[in-house]
């Protein structure tokens, strides 16, 4: 399938693989309470009582999770050095936070938010159903003999670049779950090995994510005790991320800063199939509404986001149909065809999607590193390059004027969502560091 993309300032730097901002021309005011919407808002609520009620088990199951009584958090690091090193030294910038989902424990990766909530939740239902989880009991039964006995015959699917399988698998074999993950050829090794190494059953595919996709859907359709965790459709795995928003409204409010009309919040989040930035993006609207500027970031040649929503279709368009490869080191955003489910929801909310290129997010990888300490994999570096959007590019002023905000540059607060790296071996990483070094000098 071959697709034209309609008239619009991005849509010639998109075809060329070269970095550009696409402005979202369907975002409306109060956009979340679209009628058309198939989820509300209270949803990010529920998700959010959820995690409270899970945390009890998941302190059982990751000691990791001892400190913080189960809950599965990341840092709101404001960005003091590195904002220098980026070329945000200046007051036009107003604050810039990174909000370290690369630290996330459990997982390393933002895909500890909506995988392991999918796993356990549906541990939760399957243990009520067989009457091992009775209404008001304790919620660590589910780490018991007799729950694991059950779960043990029983196998979660999904595939996956990566990050997904990494945070399924890890979250299934911590109940006693068999798990199968499908890989695509992006995926590197050291994540197959990883879970390898926990018991989990990796087939690997020489073809890109919608297919390895395809193949968990197929398997878990032919037998009734496989679970399928569907990114691209899975509501579940989506208010798992959104909750997301409510840890990071909390830490806003620690931090001093203000979110309303007059100080806008300009958040930047690198996007694959869409879940995960999509679910963040959900409940920061759910919280802060139109003083949330919410954008998406993917890589030049894997903009999926950006050309499904530019083209306007009801059909899923992807990269390739527009003449892009799909080529990138970013395996988290190596996606060709976004969520549907996502792009409905976001069509009257997001703000805009830019893309940025590889080269970039090896160099900002280094400087996170060098000034912040941060350990950063590729795709998570991706939200870096926001703020000189926004603040200084054609289509970023075009967008402040349309939003009344040229002159509350100063007092707005831009979150950059880094979203992954903790697990990276130190080989791997010494190589990254290595390609940074070599693009900055
Ligand atoms: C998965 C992932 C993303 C994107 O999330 P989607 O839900 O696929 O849009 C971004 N960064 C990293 C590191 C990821 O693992």
């Amino acid at each position: 399938m071959s697709v034209q993309l309609p008239n619009d300032p991005a849509r010639d730097d998109v075809l060329a693989g070269r970095p550009a901002l696409w402005l979202n021309p369907n975002l409306k005011a109060n956009g979340i309470a679209d009628p058309s919407l198939p989820i509300r808002s209270t949803q990010v609520k529920e998700a959010e009582e959820n995690w409270q009620m899970l945390a009890p088990l998941l302190e059982s199951c990751f000691p990791e999770l001892r400190a913080s009584k189960g809950r599965i958090q990341s840092k709101l690091i404001e960005a003091e050095d590195l904002r220098g090193a980026l070329g945000y030294g200046t007051s036009q910038y107003g604050r810039v936070f990174v909000k370290a989902d690369g630290d996330l424990p459990v997982a390393g990766s933002i895909k500890a938010r909506g995988g392991v909530y999918e796993v356990f939740m549906h541990a939760k239902k399957m243990a009520e159903r067989r009457g091992i989880l009775t209404p008001g009991a304790d919620i660590t039964v589910l780490a018991g003999d007799q729950a694991r006995a059950l779960f043990n015959q029983h196998t979660i699917a999904v595939g996956s670049t990566g990050n997904l399988g990494l945070s399924v698998g890890i979250a299934a074999r911590a109940l006693g779950f068999r798990a199968v993950v499908h890989m695509s050829s992006d995926a590197k090794q050291w994540k197959v090995d990883r879970l390898t190494r926990l018991g989990v059953d990796v087939v690997q595919h020489k073809a890109d994510y919608t297919t390895a996709v395809e193949h968990a859907r197929i398997s878990a359709e032919a037998d009734p005790t496989i679970y399928f965790v569907d990114d691209e459709r899975s509501q579940v795995l989506f208010f798992g991320y959104s909750a997301a928003a409510t840890e990071l409204a909390a830490q806003l409010k620690d931090q001093g800063v203000t979110i309303d009309e007059d100080h806008p919040l300009f958040i930047y989040l690198p996007c694959g199939i869409g879940g995960a930035p999509g679910g963040a993006a959900y409940g920061l609207k759910a919280i802060f509404g139109d003083a949330a500027h919410a954008f998406f970031v993917e890589p030049v040649q894997s903009p999926s986001a950006l050309v499904h929503m530019m083209s306007g279709s009801n059909n899923l368009v992807s990269v390739y149909d527009v003449g892009l490869t799909n080529r990138t080191e970013a395996d988290g955003m190596a996606v060709a065809r976004m969520s549907e489910f996502v792009a409905n929801v976001m069509k009257p909310m997001l703000s805009g999607v830019f893309t940025v290129d590889d080269d970039d997010l090896f160099r900002w990888l280094w400087k996170a590193q060098i000034v912040q300490k941060m350990r950063l994999e590729p795709s998570a570096t991706a939200g870096f390059g926001g703020p000189e959007f926004i603040v200084n590019s054609v289509q970023g002023r075009a967008y402040q004027k349309a939003h009344g905000l040229s002159n509350k540059l100063a007092q707005a607060t831009h979150v950059i969502w880094t979203t992954g790296g903790a697990f990276v071996p130190e080989e791997q990483f010494k190589e990254f560091m290595a390609r940074g070094a070599s693009l900055i000098k």
